[in-house]
């Protein structure tokens, strides 16, 4: 079969297959640092790493790139598996970058005996400052030249927990005229001793920075296509340069592929940000469902397919854009739409009695599950002359283009039950309508000959006797700008304090007995889904996503 490419990397990817390139392998990797959890801007690169190589037929394995134990820990770690099997993705070994840790070391050492990296003693600050600019070079350390020996042993000492953090560094001798900057002495070691490693523990104290790991580690474990992100293409040559260093002249080697970040509106992206929303308390944690990350939009209601479904609509270019975040909620309502039981969910209710119904009858109505699923089948609903229907469905005064319920007015549909026709309704001593009455027409049930009787308007209902009461937690923007890393203001002003609204609500009671990740339309409100926080005694309900677009 003919598999077709979906975008560049994988037209590379074909081409390179097809020409029999490193042997007919293809090999990529995910390669999250386990400081964070993953979000929506992941499932970009995971769709594609893991994409690619399911669609034609390589592996992909996951690399956690724990190179700073400062930042990381063993929760993000069991966290990010775990996002990446919800998204339906498979990998083949799960590697560290930690695991090579000694063959780094080698690798160093080998540097530093070729004369090309030294144990630099100044301080973050002059290394920064002698920098220089792209259109200026950059100044050479004074510690630059000195002797093989003494940078051995210098590196050694970094490694032993004798020499504070930040009192030495391992850089690259390359070159700091280089109009890439990543090339003027790059640092390819730092000491950390205050911070365990989550799997390597106190064993080591100099540790290697990102930049001289990523690469290598590729290389050792025989990645084809390293894909990232735009923001690497500085960083690719020094890459290459390492590994030419010591890999055999025109053997094996990865090739690095990049594509476009994700970046969605009124949100933030960067793990620095999402971190500081948890750690200072404003959010309730990374399963937020306000959060963009992975745990949050599966709290929030949305499915794999739905994400995946959006990633393929954006695909992959070379030039950064931002995504509008009614994309991402449209991807949501096209995939709920096929699996969301519709449910009569009254949200501000006001009793109302049909005053012909025969006083202490109770019936069984059949509904339709799902209109957009011919396998969702029907279900039982109870009706009786006593009703709760939403306040705004009725109007004491109402204007003439008011087609629901006023004294006197039209006649209108009960979904799925019978037509009524509006009498009147009573007040408390405030004006406020505590009762609306009505008459029904007993010849006018839906799925029967009369039934079919065309009226204006149709309106939700939920019988008296059989409801149950349920919190609703519905959700806005998490900012209220629309490029929160734009303004000139922290990040954490701009957001929108009305980005959660918690409302009570009354349901049919199978709806709360609903385990997570079930999903209903609650018919006129939106998609909802169960949320953890539920229990049998108070159902919680998150609502995924409107059922329209909402207006800017
Ligand atoms: P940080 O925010 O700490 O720089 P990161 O967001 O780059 O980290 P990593 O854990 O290094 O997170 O990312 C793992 C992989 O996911 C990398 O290949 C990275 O390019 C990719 N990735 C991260 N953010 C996005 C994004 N917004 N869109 C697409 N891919 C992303
Ligand atoms: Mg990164």
């Amino acid at each position: 079969m003919d598999i077709q490419p979906n975008n560049f990397i994988e037209d590379i990817i074909a081409k390179d297959l097809a020409e029999g390139a490193n042997d007919g392998r293809l090999q990529t990797r995910f390669p999250p640092e386990p400081n964070g959890y993953l979000h929506i801007g992941h499932a970009k690169a995971v769709c594609m790493d893991f994409g690619a190589a399911e669609k034609f037929g390589g592996v992909c394995n996951l690399r956690f790139d724990d190179t700073n134990p400062t930042k990381e820990d063993v929760e993000y770690v069991d966290a990010i598996k775990e996002d990446i099997n919800w998204l339906g993705f498979k990998w083949g070994n799960i590697y560290y970058a930690s695991d090579y840790f000694q063959q780094l070391w080698d690798l160093a050492v080998k540097l530093i005996k070729d004369g090309k990296a030294y144990v630099d003693e100044q301080s973050a600050e002059e290394i920064a400052r002698q920098k220089g600019t792209p259109t200026e070079k950059g100044e050479e350390s004074p510690y630059r030249n000195r002797p093989v020996e003494e940078n051995l042993r210098l590196f050694e000492k970094m490694n032993s927990g004798e020499v504070p953090d930040g009192a030495m560094v391992l850089r690259a001798k390359i070159d700091m005229a280089s109009p890439n900057m990543h090339f003027r002495d790059p640092i390819m070691y730092r000491i950390i001793t205050k911070h365990p490693h989550h799997r390597t523990g106190t064993k080591w104290k100099a540790y290697p920075m990102y930049d001289f790991a990523h690469g290598q580690s590729d290389y050792f474990e025989g990645v084809t296509h390293s894909i990232c992100t735009l923001e690497f293409v500085v960083h690719r040559p020094l890459y290459d340069w390492f590994i030419d260093q010591f890999a055999e002249p025109g053997g094996y080697r990865p090739h690095q592929y990049e594509f476009n970040r994700l970046n969605i509106t009124y949100t933030v992206m960067s793990k620095r940000k999402l971190l500081q929303l948890v750690q200072e308390g404003l959010v309730a944690g990374w399963d937020d469902p306000r959060m963009p990350t992975i745990c949050g939009l599966r709290r929030r209601g949305y499915t794999p397919e739905s994400i995946r479904n959006f990633i393929g609509k954006i695909g992959y270019t070379t030039y950064e854009a931002t995504i509008d975040l009614s994309l991402l909620e449209a991807a949501a309502r096209e995939d709920l739409k096929q699996r969301s039981t519709r449910v009569c969910a009254i949200f501000d209710p006001v009793k109302m009695v049909i005053t012909n119904y025969p006083e202490g009858k109770t019936e069984k109505l059949t509904r339709e599950n799902n209109p957009d699923d011919d396998n969702a089948g029907d279900r039982e609903v109870d009706f009786s002359g006593s009703i709760f229907i939403e306040r705004s469905d009725f109007m004491e005064n109402a204007p003439k283009d008011f087609f629901r319920l006023t004294p006197g007015g039209r006649e209108v549909r009960l979904k799925s039950a019978y037509i009524v026709q509006c009498t009147g309704c009573k007040k408390d001593e405030n004006g406020n309508v505590v009762e609306v009455y009505c008459t029904y027409d007993p010849d006018s049930k839906s799925g029967t000959e009369g039934g079919s009787r065309k009226v204006k308007s149709t309106i939700n209902w939920i019988d008296s006797g059989n409801c149950v009461e349920a919190e609703a937690r519905l959700y806005d923007r998490l900012f209220s700008v629309e490029d929160p890393s734009a303004s000139d203001q922290d990040f954490r002003e701009l957001l929108n304090p009305e980005s959660l609204q918690v409302t009570s609500f009354l349901v049919e009671p199978f709806v709360a007995d609903a385990r997570p990740m079930e999903h209903f339309q609650f018919l006129k409100q939106g998609y909802f889904a169960v949320d953890k926080d539920s229990t049998p005694g108070h159902p919680v309900f998150n609502r995924t996503v409107s059922l329209k677009e909402k207006k800017k």
